[in-house]
């Protein structure tokens, strides 16, 4: 409590040197380990996701009204997008790269600290599922390309083609004037990314993209990427990202957050401090989108992007609504 007053009263600058410094001061950090946060007053189970994915979310969180855990209600509510041919940015219809592959990232995180990831994926849909099977059943992490393809198989994922007619004509129209150029909230990304507490107080999490649209054959951005996409540390909370991947993964921006509320800051405040140290570091800013949404160990939610348009869905109590985001860009 001392520290928040502390962190609120300072200027930001000083956040980001005081926060610096006591991470990497294993000291602090140890004697803060031992203090996890124990208040249980918005602690009832809550999914919340990026953008305004409402039947994600609402499945993601009925499953928790169940009694399901965090990683499968997750993983279930990004299902209705990696499976929702209408939605060009995730799964199934995702846009393809620029040579018409479409090509899936996606990773998870558990409550034990658990995590797997895959990398551009053709042909699966359900990816998130396919990385629980990565953390479950391998002894690795990450699979990328054939190689989480063929696992895939063996796990008994159906061989699909994701190109839908829609996507395949977007992209031909896209390839008459082959230009890149990202367009703030516009489709031409828009990840969704879950986190969920359950009624064990558990958090984990789920992150699922088709990436960037007309990208280049092999980009892989920071959705599938533990720490930058997703991060989740039970003790403390979770964070995950969305919008343009580079500049989240230069940042780590999901374990920034996560450590910065570990260090004191409310989830809110975790993820306004993530996205200035992004816009801080130059103009270029202006041309994209980076949102971060946040839930701590109470179940506290916090959400901050650059540009006005990001919103998120929370499910709490079967109310499933979507929230405004205030943005650092008001010029
Ligand atoms: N972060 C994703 C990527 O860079 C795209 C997005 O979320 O909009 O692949």
């Amino acid at each position: 409590m001392k520290r928040r007053k502390f962190i609120k009263n300072t200027s930001l600058t000083s956040i980001g040197l005081a926060i610096g410094a006591s991470v990497l001061n294993c000291e602090e950090n140890k004697n803060k380990k031992s203090h996890p946060m124990t208040s249980t007053k918005n602690r009832v189970p809550k999914a919340i996701c990026t953008w305004g994915f409402v039947n994600a979310n609402a499945r993601a969180g009925e499953e928790l009204s169940k009694g399901t855990k965090a990683l499968d209600a997750s993983i279930a509510g990004v299902a209705v997008e990696e499976e929702n041919l209408k939605n060009t940015t995730v799964g199934k219809g995702g846009a393809p790269d620029r040579e018409g592959n479409v090509t899936l990232d996606a990773c998870v995180m558990d409550s034990n600290g658990d995590c797997g990831a895959v990398v551009c994926v053709e042909n699966i849909a359900n990816v998130a599922a396919l990385a629980k099977h990565v953390m479950e059943d391998t002894p690795h992490v990450m699979l990328a390309g054939e190689g989480a393809e063929e696992f895939g198989y063996s796990k008994g994922f159906e061989k699909e083609n994701l190109l839908t007619e829609d996507s395949k004509k977007a992209w031909e129209e896209w390839k008459q004037s082959p230009e890149y150029k990202p367009i703030i909230n516009i489709e031409n990304h828009d990840t969704i990314g879950m986190l969920c507490i359950d009624k064990d107080g558990d958090i984990a999490g789920a992150c699922t993209t088709s990436g960037l649209s007309y990208k280049m054959k092999g980009r892989v951005g920071d959705s599938p990427i533990i720490g930058s996409g997703l991060f989740i540390d039970n003790e403390i909370g979770g964070a995950v990202a969305t919008g343009m991947g580079e500049e989240v993964m230069k940042t780590v921006g999901s374990f920034l957050i996560v450590e910065l509320m570990r260090n004191g800051m409310s989830p809110q405040e975790a993820c306004e401090e993530a996205v200035h140290r992004i816009v801080t570091k130059n103009d270029r800013y202006k041309d994209f989108q980076i949102a971060y949404i946040a839930m701590d160990k109470t179940g506290e939610v916090g959400a901050y992007c650059i540009h006005e348009g990001f919103t998120y869905m929370r499910y709490e109590n079967g109310i499933n609504d979507n929230v405004k985001v205030d943005f650092y860009n008001k010029a």
